[in-house]
C-alpha cells in the first residue's frame, strides 16, 4: 500500500515523506485524532516505507517487507494495547516492550511499536516510558496514537512529534465506503454522521438510519409555533440517549448545511436522495435564517456533547426552528 492509498491528510504525508528523505524520522511520534481518522494506517504505512527495501520515501508493496507487513506479521513490529479484560495498559506490558526494543532486530533495520490507545498508559507506565521515548533502545521508533493529546503525560506528550489528524471530510468518507462496495447513495447518507471516522461510518447501521431520516425530515417541515405540540412531541420523539441525539443533530447539520449550500446557489448536495425535502428546508426561510439555525444546531450538539439535557436541548432549538423568518 504506498502513501497515494490515504486520504485526506497529504500534508502529514508531506512531512512524512520528506523526514524519510533526508532519513530524519523522529524517534518517538504522537499521531492525535478519532480513531478511523486514518492514524493507524498511516503509522503502518510510515512503517512500511522505513523498511521498504526498493523505495526510500514509500512502500513499493512487492518486496519482502512490504509484504510481511501487509500480512501483519513482520518479526519486528511490535504493537501494545490493553490486555484483554483490562482498562489499562500496565507498566509490566511497557517493561517487557523495553527489554524487546533493547534487542537486535530481526531483519529490518530497527525495531517499531506502537500503542494504541496511548492514553490508557497507566501512569506508573506512562513515567516508565519516558527514557525509552527519549532515547529509543536501538534506534527503535515507537509510535502513540490517541484520540486526545491533552489526556496523556506532558512530559510524554513532550517528548514525542505531535501530528494532528484532522476527521476525514464528508466527501474522503464517501470514497473510502465507496471503495470498500458501498452503493453511493448510502455512503453519501452515512458520511455526514461518521464525525469524520470511517470506523464510525461502518458501524452505523444503514437501515435504520434511512427510516431515521425520513422521520427526522418529517417531523422538522412539520415544526409550527402555532401549533405547540409539534415542537414538543417533535423532541420528545426524536431526543433518547445522549448519544441519539447528537446522530440526530449531525443529521440535521447536515440537512442544513446542504439547505444553506442550495440557498447560496450551489447545485451539488450531500443528501441526495431527500432533495426535495432539502429543497423545501432551503425554501422556507431565508438564507441568513438557514445560517442563523445551521449556527444554532452546532451550538445545540455542544451543549449536549456538555451534558445538557438532550430532551430541553432539542425544545428549544425545535422552537428556533419552528421560527420560519
Ligand atoms: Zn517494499
Amino acid at each position: 500500500m504506498p502513501f497515494a492509498d490515504i486520504m485526506g491528510h497529504d500534508r502529514i504525508i508531506e512531512v512524512l515523506r520528506r523526514s524519510l528523505c533526508n532519513g530524519k524520522t523522529a524517534h518517538s511520534y504522537l499521531f492525535e485524532g478519532v480513531p478511523g481518522s486514518g492514524r493507524k494506517k498511516t503509522a503502518m504505512m510510515l512503517i512500511q516505507a522505513l523498511f521498504c527495501t526498493v523505495l526510500p520515501d514509500d512502500a513499493c508493496g512487492v518486496c519482502p517487507s512490504c509484504r510481511k507487513i501487509e500480512s501483519g506479521n513482520h518479526p519486528d513490529i511490535h504493537h501494545i494495547a490493553p490486555l484483554p479484560d483490562k482498562r489499562d495498559i500496565s507498566i509490566d506490558q511497557l517493561r517487557e516492550l523495553q527489554h524487546i526494543l533493547s534487542l537486535r532486530p530481526y531483519e529490518a533495520p530497527r525495531k517499531v511499536c506502537i500503542i494504541d490507545p496511548a492514553e490508557r498508559m497507566s501512569v506508573n507506565a506512562a513515567n516508565s516510558l519516558l527514557k525509552t521515548l527519549e532515547e529509543p533502545p536501538g534506534n527503535a521508533l515507537i509510535i502513540l496514537l490517541t484520540e486526545n493529546a491533552g489526556m496523556l503525560l506532558s512530559t510524554v506528550r513532550s517528548r514525542c512529534q505531535l501530528i494532528r489528524f484532522a476527521p476525514l471530510s464528508p466527501e474522503h468518507i464517501v470514497t473510502l465506503l465507496e471503495r470498500s462496495g458501498m452503493p453511493t447513495e448510502t455512503a453519501s447518507l452515512i458520511a455526514p454522521m461518521s464525525g469524520g471516522s470511517l470506523q464510525r461510518a461502518l458501524e452505523l447501521d444503514n437501515e435504520s438510519l434511512v427510516v431515521r431520516r425520513e422521520a427526522v425530515l418529517s417531523r422538522v417541515s412539520q415544526l409550527s409555533h402555532n401549533r405547540i405540540a409539534t415542537i414538543f412531541d417533535a423532541a420528545e420523539e426524536l431526543s433518547g440517549t445522549r448519544d441519539a441525539t447528537l446522530e440526530l443533530l449531525d443529521m440535521l447539520l447536515s440537512f442544513f448545511r446542504d439547505a444553506v449550500h442550495l440557498g447560496a446557489g450551489n447545485r451539488e448536495i450531500v443528501n441526495r436522495s431527500v432533495r426535495p425535502a432539502i429543497e423545501s428546508i432551503a425554501a422556507q426561510r431565508s438564507f441568513p435564517r438557514n445560517l442563523e439555525l445551521l449556527e444554532r444546531i452546532n451550538a445545540t450538539k455542544r451543549d449536549v456533547q456538555r451534558n445538557a439535557n438532550p430532551k430541553l436541548a432539542l425544545d428549544n432549538l425545535f422552537m428556533a426552528m419552528a421560527d420560519n423568518r
